[in-house]
């Protein structure tokens, strides 16, 4: 039984998903994926890795 109204993070639907920095996929239900945050000019930017390409090296 599948629930569509989980707000589990692990189903985040692919158009609400974060994109990977490096490869512009959807990150969906990605265990490796990183989230780095850093601020520039004031701003807070996020970026977001896959894990494919975290392992990539890139
Ligand atoms: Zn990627």
């Amino acid at each position: 039984m599948v629930d569509p109204t989980s707000d589990l993070c692990e189903n985040v639907a692919e158009a609400d998903a974060p994109r990977c920095t490096a490869c512009s996929e959807p990150i969906v239900a990605d265990p490796g994926h990183r989230v780095v945050t850093e601020v520039v000019d004031s701003r807070v930017e996020t970026a977001h890795f896959c894990g494919g390409c975290l392992s990539a090296g890139k």
